[in-house]
């Protein structure tokens, strides 16, 4: 996911009921998804995703996101705090 606002994970349980995948995003942003904080600008919290479903992207040690399948997952905090873009590795 590149966030957690409801109209990027409304079909997340349709879709985990007919394939069995990975749905990530980043650390920053689970706890947004699942309802332990409220979005800047929001005034309360509000769970887009049942917990324990989103898993953290992987990280190097000076906080690289690690590719997946090919793609480079980039931390592009604003639009929500974890929000992430994914971009084809160059190597
Ligand atoms: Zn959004």
């Amino acid at each position: 996911m590149t966030h957690g606002h409801s109209d990027h994970t409304g079909s997340i349980s349709a879709i985990l009921k007919d394939h069995n995948i990975p749905v990530y995003a980043h650390s920053v942003e689970i706890p947004y998804l699942e309802g332990d904080l409220a979005y800047p600008r929001r005034k309360k919290a509000v769970s887009s995703v049942s917990k324990g479903i989103t898993l953290p992207l992987s990280a190097g040690t000076e906080g690289e996101l690690e590719l997946i399948d090919g793609l480079r997952p980039y931390l592009t905090p604003g639009h929500s705090p974890g929000h992430r873009r994914s971009s084809p590795s160059r190597g």
